[in-house]
């Protein structure tokens, strides 16, 4: 199987390339030239199975240059009981007789990034040993918050590596300040940016794109690499998990074979859901995907009229991790749901850059509408939703779960459909403490208390214990200070890797 760019189709690379390049030479993205497909037996057949094994299973069909034993020793090394708080990995909470929530946080950074993560270092160290490649990888990381943190937990110290994360200076939690400036490794570097989250990715982009920049870095002995979610060794483990989704509830006997289920997933890069459309594609039995957004709703717009318009105010919101203007991997649908129009794909993406805005063709847009409900709600309504799933069910959700909840319940509300339906819970509660905090108790409650007051307050209210790695931060020393201005950001790469 090889893989092209989404804007050239001609661009063709096995998946240890697509993996090491992260981003194609033509500013495109990597995406498989074939279709993969399951067959239902297959399907069913991993509900016998734990999490790594489903992991192998629908690894191997994408990475057809790793061996089976390569992408094992990946598998176990990403998941297992030293990394992850809970023997299922991906465990499904049943709420109700229709509502499931996939938990993708029980990882070492508490939030879903991890799912993807973890196992992104292995598979990028095995693919540079592939390739012949005997420069040392520089990931570059722009993160909203989740990310950087999950990236420097994967890499760190991993041989042969070096990782540099940017982080918008007011565009994060406290919690993943922290977890970010007091990172421990010999090969990280962590940096604020002024600016919000599209300052800090644009920098990002820009030092990839920028020729003679990398030409230097050559000279170095250094390679860029991304571990952003546009890197295909980051999409490719997020498909596994609604495969595994799908097993255990028919282990559960919450669904019959070959049942429908919708997925809902809080959106902000468009990775995560990406990953839903593609394990929809395999064959896995899906009604409708759900796209959530919160007030910056540029998806849910596109979505529902086939305008792309990132011409609008930027709004910081109680979930940070989907504040977000360019979706990047929506690239990938449309190269996908245009039948591979890859000059089509280029000249979006090329008005996009230019004007802000794009309009996709009307068969795009109706075929867009036949797999995609989208929808989005405001800080407000994300606190009431935390609020009642908490009254009602006695189960503590975090921001960004909620944005999905809350979408979700639109969606029925509007439609009707009542097929089963499993909603992406992408952070844990503990993560987004303080705006949790307020939701359920109020602002007399987390007034004046320190983070780590904040997180004792909230176990005792949800009945949760704090995750490990959240209570050990207290003890930590910050070892990351620096704040840089977003035209400095090549300096910085600079003065951490030492060439000046
Ligand atoms: C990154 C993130 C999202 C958005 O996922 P995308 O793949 O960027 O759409 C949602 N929730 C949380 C907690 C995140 O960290």
């Amino acid at each position: 199987m090889l893989y092209q760019s989404t804007r050239n189709k001609n661009v063709l690379v096995k998946s240890a390339d697509a993996i090491k390049l992260g981003i194609a030479p033509d500013g495109g993205l990597f995406v498989p030239q074939e279709k993969v497909k399951l067959s239902p037996a297959h399907i069913m057949n991993f509900s016998e199975m734990n999490y790594n094994a489903r992991a192998v299973e629908i690894l191997k069909l994408f990475l057809t240059d790793f061996t089976q034993d390569e992408i094992k020793e990946c598998v176990d090394k990403a998941y297992n009981k030293d990394k992850f708080e809970t023997e299922n990995i991906a465990p499904v909470y049943k709420l109700n007789d229709s509502v499931y929530f996939l938990e993708l946080w029980h990882g070492p950074t508490c939030a879903f990034k991890d799912m993807a993560l973890q196992i992104l270092p292995h598979l990028l160290t095995k693919a540079v040993l592939k390739t012949g490649e005997d420069k040392e990888v520089v990931i570059l990381v722009a993160t909203s918050g989740d990310t950087g943190k999950a990236a420097l937990e994967g890499f760190k110290d991993v041989e042969g590596t070096r990782i540099i994360v940017f982080y918008p200076d007011n565009g994060v939690s406290e919690i993943q300040k922290l977890q970010m400036i007091t990172q421990e490794g010999q090969n990280v570097g962590v940096c604020a940016v002024e600016g919000n989250f599209d300052d800090a990715q644009n920098g990002v982009k820009a030092i990839f794109t920028d020729s003679a920049y990398n030409d230097l870095l050559e000279k170095y002995n250094f390679r860029l690499s991304s571990a952003n979610s546009i890197n295909w060794g980051r999409l490719v483990p997020q498909i596994i998990y609604y495969f595994s989704a799908y097993a255990d509830l028919l282990k559960n006997e919450e669904i019959k074979e070959g049942e429908k289920i919708n997925i809902v997933v809080p959106t902000g890069n468009f990775g995560n859901i990406l990953a839903a459309y593609y394990a929809k594609e395999m064959g896995l039995p899906v009604n409708k995907l759900i796209c959530a957004s919160n007030e910056n709703n540029v998806l849910t717009e596109f979505i529902r009229t086939g305008v792309y318009d990132r011409n609008r105010e930027f709004r910081t919101t109680l979930s940070p991790s989907m504040d977000i203007l360019i979706s990047s991997n929506l690239e990938r649908l449309l190269f996908d749901v245009t039948g591979h129009d890859d000059l089509r794909v280029k000249q979006w993406m090329q008005e996009l850059k230019e004007t802000g805005r794009y309009e996709v063709h009307d068969i795009t847009k109706q075929k867009i509408k036949e797999i995609f409900w989208a929808g989005y709600c405001d800080d407000e309504a994300t606190s009431q939703t935390i609020k009642e799933t908490e009254m009602n069910y006695s189960y503590v959700i975090d921001t960004h779960t909620a944005v999905a909840k809350n979408v979700y319940d639109q969606y029925a509300r509007e439609t009707g459909d009542n097929t089963k339906t499993v909603i992406a819970s992408t952070a844990s509660p503990f993560k987004f403490n303080q705006s949790v905090l307020m939701a359920l108790a109020g602002e007399e409650e987390i007034q004046g208390k320190s983070e780590f007051e904040l997180l004792e307050i909230l176990a005792e209210k949800s009945g949760l214990r704090i995750p490990k790695s959240l209570s050990q931060l207290k003890d930590k020393a910050i070892l990351h200070n620096i704040k840089c201005k977003k035209e400095e950001m090549e300096k910085v790469v600079n003065r951490m890797l030492q060439l000046e």
